[in-house]
């Protein structure tokens, strides 16, 4: 439930509907805009009445939120979430591109390839270090070993570093090491992980689920944000249908409708939404013109070599030129590419 505050309601009256709402067993989240003062009632609200609230001194309106996600809903705060991330923002005018190889396989790959999307113009690397194969026998992972790459890498490059995170019991390594924690696909309805994350004050890229709908995506981004953790950005990164062409259908319709329906940063991931190289920089434009806040990007040195999802790994030229592209679409939209600030050292950005 919302409570809307009158635009000349004073603080304590604001206050007191603050505790008139704890008071009735539900949890509050105050989001103070610019135009408005918004209590939201979390909690048990369907066998309230807004009456309740409606006679409260200062409160305009009171609003049932229509749909089951609340806090991620744009209904509950309608100013889009832009999330600092050491030097750049994202959700906000500036585009974020997250790039690096699939898998973490080597010092000088991770290395090699974080100087050329760093030189490309990318504000992030990528890099899996516990991979969600098809099959156990596929390549896994380095694991702790690839996170220390990861942060060789960062401190190289200031790029801060993305990695998908598989289980909960991964949790206290991962936030020792990233900036930002990847859900994927494949554990985008893992509750339990999603809890402990949403317990974390780690920022958060969540994957769509391979045959997720939006409505579930925003489910499970909503755990997150119910933990206290409001840190999270959404990606687009394919969904299942009868195509075969492609490895995945990109949803582009995903990106408007989730920008109407959630305050939340949408990045697109055009490498696993089509599969193949040669689909990925047009996928990236078309994301960037349909309004995404970022892309996430597979970029390696020589992808016919790589360990995993090599067929849709971009060659480091390949890169440049689908940065260049984007960064005039973006100039369309009113936007810019998003280049990191300042240093990155054991103490952290300087
Ligand atoms: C990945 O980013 O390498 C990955 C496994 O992505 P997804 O979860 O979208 O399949
Ligand atoms: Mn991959």
């Amino acid at each position: 439930m919302m409570i809307i505050m009158k635009t000349n309601a004073t603080p304590q009256q604001t206050e007191a509907v603050i505790a008139q709402v704890k008071s009735m067993g539900l949890s509050v989240h105050l989001s103070q805009g610019v135009e408005a003062t918004i209590i939201g009632a979390i909690g048990e609200t369907h066998s309230i009445p807004t009456e309740r609230f409606e006679g409260l001194d200062g409160v305009d309106v009171v609003q049932r939120i229509t749909q089951p996600y609340k806090l991620a809903s744009r209904q509950f705060h309608p100013e889009n979430t832009v999330l600092p991330l050491d030097g750049f923002t994202v959700g906000g005018d500036e585009i974020s591109i997250m790039a690096g190889p699939c898998s973490v396989e080597s010092r000088s790959q991770i290395i090699e390839t974080a100087l050329a999307v760093k030189e490309a113009g990318a504000s992030a690397l990528r890099g899996g270090v516990f991979k969600p194969r098809t099959s156990p026998y596929a390549f896994q992972g380095l694991g702790e070993e690839g996170l220390e790459l990861l942060a060789e890498a960062r401190e190289v490059t200031g790029l801060p570093i993305v990695v998908e995170i598989m289980s909960q019991v991964q949790l206290d390594v991962m936030i020792k090491y990233v900036d930002v924690l990847q859900v994927g696909a494949r554990n985008m309805q893992n509750f339990n992980l999603l809890r402990a994350i949403g317990e974390s004050r780690t920022t958060v890229l969540l994957k769509r689920g391979l045959s997720a709908t939006i409505e579930e995506l925003l489910m499970s981004a909503e755990y997150i944000l119910a933990g206290g953790n409001q840190r999270v950005m959404l990606c687009e990164r394919g969904i299942r249908t009868f195509e075969t062409a492609t490895r995945n259908t990109t949803d582009i319709n995903a990106i408007p409708v989730l920008k109407n329906l959630t305050h939340l940063p949408v990045i697109l991931d055009p490498s696993h939404s089509t599969g193949h190289a040669d689909y990925v920089s047009a996928i990236a434009r078309a994301a960037i013109a349909a309004g995404a806040d970022g892309l996430i990007v597979e970029v390696h040195p020589d992808p016919a070599k790589a360990v995993s999802d090599g067929k849709q790994s971009l060659k480091p030229e390949k890169f440049a030129q689908m940065v260049n592209q984007v960064g005039q679409i973006a100039q369309i939209m009113g936007r810019r590419l998003a280049t990191v600030q300042g240093e990155y050292t054991k103490q952290g950005w300087a």
